[in-house]
């Protein structure tokens, strides 16, 4: 991979016409770490959020012993970066052919359940395969109450007193019980944790069977940009956050317990950033080389702000004078369906051009992951890079929440 000192200069010396990811190894590497230093438990990465080889790697280099996995691919992409990690495979619904995979191939034995089917299709595969039940840790997910915007979690999870009688029946045919929650995405209230603790504390008292541990799910949030004509919205910092959850899992005595997290958009969000080009400028329209469906469709459905760079091409000679406004562009994206435009505009310096590139930051979690073949384009050239996006030079631009008039 090609090394740079910026995106900037990244983007001058080899002049883009793809996307291009900028992969920051370090700042992966630390904000892994400031993680792993704040949760007490295990910390299993949730791959869905960015799978790359280069991130799992990375990942195993600044300490991640355990990866939350879902899929066989994801057990693959897992096993190739580390042949000793744990992988705990948490989601609620699995093909019994996957769960048959996961266990005999993989040595997997952490597994999630929200429905008796899944405890049935779990043991027919340990006896076929003469496993111990009590070699297995079962984490039954719960449903955790709503939290308005960012609630995410309702697509899963077993009611509490449903919870308790599948905790009973694992327990009886041998399998150690824990309980998991996973309250949503970007959480930025706390509330929300000891919400589901509480739920989670309810069912542990009612269970009559012994606790093997306590998944906490991810939804860590990640710091974005924010749109600089608006007052910076009040947020915890995830420091607050963090010792908020510590002193409500004492609270709870959860404590006592082996505790696991998944977090993902916390630990990749801020490791990559994108350089665009800008195809065409159509008066306040940019058409771009990525959209909807390569890196840029869940960025744009989340209550997020990704701050942005301008990296005007100094070929362009005549400019429309010195940029002194940032004002927003409606963005088209690459492929030539209709709805690929982004919800949001860009703000961005007003001399923005045909040919000129744009830096997205933050955009590690879930936008590579998502991108489609759709059309035929898909980006995959990446660069590393060691300056952080933070550093250096302010962002001029960024992508808005405020909706724009065509
Ligand atoms: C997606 C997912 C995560 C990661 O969520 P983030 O919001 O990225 O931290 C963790 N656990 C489960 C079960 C998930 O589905």
């Amino acid at each position: 991979m090609q090394r740079f000192d910026t995106a900037h200069e990244a983007a001058l010396a080899l002049r883009p016409d793809d996307p291009i990811y900028c992969f920051r190894p370090e700042v992966l590497k630390a904000d892994c770490r400031q993680f792993m230093g704040m949760f007490p438990g295990k910390t299993a990465y949730a791959v869905k959020t960015n799978g790359e080889q280069i991130v799992l790697k990375a990942l195993v280099e600044a300490g991640v012993t355990a990866f939350d996995v879902a899929s066989p691919g994801e057990f693959a992409a897992v096993r190739a970066v580390s042949p000793d990690a744990e992988m705990l495979y948490m989601h609620p619904v699995k093909a019994q052919s996957d769960i048959r995979l996961a266990l005999e191939k993989y040595g997997i034995r952490v597994i999630s359940v929200d429905h008796e089917d899944e405890v049935t299709k779990l043991t027919r595969v340990v006896r076929a395969l003469d496993i111990d039940p009590g070699q297995i840790t079962v984490f039954v997910r719960i449903q955790t109450k709503g939290s308005a915007a960012y609630e995410l979690s309702k697509k899963f999870g077993a009611a509490p007193a449903y919870a308790v009688e599948l905790a009973e029946r694992l327990h009886r045919t041998g399998y150690k019980v824990g309980i998991a929650f996973h309250v949503g995405s970007q959480i930025e209230d706390p509330d929300t944790y000891e919400r589901a603790l509480a739920t989670a504390d309810w069912i542990r008292n009612r269970m009559d069977a012994p606790l093997a541990g306590l998944d906490v799910g991810g939804g860590f949030p990640a710091e974005y940009g924010h749109d600089p004509n608006r007052k910076k919205p009040e947020m915890p910092s995830l420091g607050q956050i963090m010792s908020r959850l510590r002193n409500d899992i004492e609270e709870y005595q959860f404590d006592e317990v082996p505790l696991v997290a998944e977090p993902g958009r916390v630990i990749v969000a801020k490791a990559f950033s994108l350089i665009v080009r800008v195809l065409l400028r159509k008066g306040r329209r940019l058409y771009i080389n990525d959209g909807i469906w390569a890196s840029l469709s869940d960025s744009w459905t989340g209550k997020i702000t990704l701050p942005a760079r301008f990296i005007p091409d100094p070929a362009i000679r005549a400019r429309n004078g010195e940029a002194k406004n940032i004002v927003p562009f409606k963005v088209c994206g690459a492929t030539c369906d209709s709805v690929d435009i982004l919800s949001r505009p860009f703000w961005l310096p007003e001399t923005v051009d045909t040919g000129d590139w744009i830096e997205i930051g933050h955009i590690g979690a879930y936008s590579l992951s998502l991108r489609t073949r759709f059309n035929g384009f898909y980006p995959d050239t990446f660069v590393e890079v060691a300056t952080p996006f933070d550093e250096g030079k302010a962002p001029e631009g960024f992508a808005s929440l405020e909706t724009m008039a065509d």
